[in-house]
């Protein structure tokens, strides 16, 4: 595995794999990896001749300080983890390496209704620093495929549009959120809940569990609210939101037509640690 830091020693290495028509498969990350992020290793090695992870934890994308200054690093674990999954190459890119004209955001991207709902609404700018480093990393990158969890549903639509807008041919492929036995996603936050925190966060995928079994015996408002108290009875502090939508377009679906795909989406806290989880409900 070759661990690159500066942005022009990659970009010429790629530019060789490139020039002799390797598939590039990117698995871009902010660190505190675990099998979650593993199974995107695993579906670009499958899919592709080269694959580079990076590791880096996007200032930008922060919309509160105090989350980014507890975010977990783990590099050493990484790095070991990272090896042994077979990753090619890893980027572990400085601040200024990514930013090199400071953190002050000077583009924006047009992500439209995108932006205004569930993620967007309640972590404002969240999604324009999203952009910002996979714009940077996708130039610096320029990959055949990019590998993205399905954890984050409402960021892979982001990403969607994203490579959209830059008009390039990337393809996305979104790999299926990787679960402990209890159900609890995978996370890296998850190392920030207390053993008792972590147990009581299951409450999110058993409420997707029975958003799921029951979406057509009762009206969503009413599933919503329920969900809504179950999670604050399971010991979550706070709902963001429990949001029932149209899994392509996530526009929330009160009244199903039993046709729509749909998704259920939720962001609560446990112990202080905001936590997302989604499913397909059809
Ligand atoms: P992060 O390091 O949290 O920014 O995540 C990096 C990538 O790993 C993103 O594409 C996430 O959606 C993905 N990811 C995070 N957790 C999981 C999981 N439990 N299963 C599958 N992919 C995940």
């Amino acid at each position: 595995m070759i661990l690159f830091k500066k942005t022009s020693d990659l970009s010429d290495y790629l530019a060789l794999q490139r020039a002799a028509e390797l598939k590039i498969g990117f698995v871009p990350t902010m660190g505190a990896l675990h099998k979650g992020h593993l199974a995107l290793v695993n579906h670009s090695k499958k899919n592709t001749n080269i694959t580079i992870a990076s590791i880096f934890v996007n200032p930008t994308q922060f919309n509160d300080p105090q989350d980014f200054a507890k975010y977990p690093v783990t590099l050493e674990s990484d790095l070991l983890q990272l090896e042994q999954a077979g990753c090619d190459l890893v980027f572990l890119p400085a601040v200024n390496e990514i930013y090199p004209e400071g953190l002050t955001i000077s583009k924006t991207y047009d992500l439209g209704y995108l932006e205004t709902i569930l993620e967007g609404k309640y972590r404002p700018g969240h999604f324009q620093g999203v952009c910002q480093v996979v714009d940077k990393l996708l130039d610096i990158v320029a990959p055949t495929l990019l590998f993205l969890g399905q954890k984050d549903y409402q960021q892979c639509m982001v990403i969607r549009k994203l490579i959209e807008l830059k008009g390039i041919s990337t393809t996305l492929s979104i790999v299926p959120t990787i679960r402990e036995t209890s159900g609890l996603a995978l996370s890296s936050r998850n190392l920030r809940l207390s053993e008792k925190g972590k147990e009581a966060a299951v409450g999110i995928y058993q409420s997707l569990i029975y958003l799921k079994q029951n979406r057509q015996k009762y009206p969503a408002k009413q599933l919503i609210e329920e969900v809504e108290k179950k999670l604050l009875l399971a010991g979550f502090t706070k709902t963001d939101y429990v949001a029932i939508a149209n899994a392509n377009t996530l526009d929330p679906v009160m009244e199903w037509d039993g046709d729509t795909p749909l998704v259920a989406l939720i962001a609560a806290f446990m112990d202080g640690v905001r936590l997302i989880d989604n499913m397909q409900l059809t």
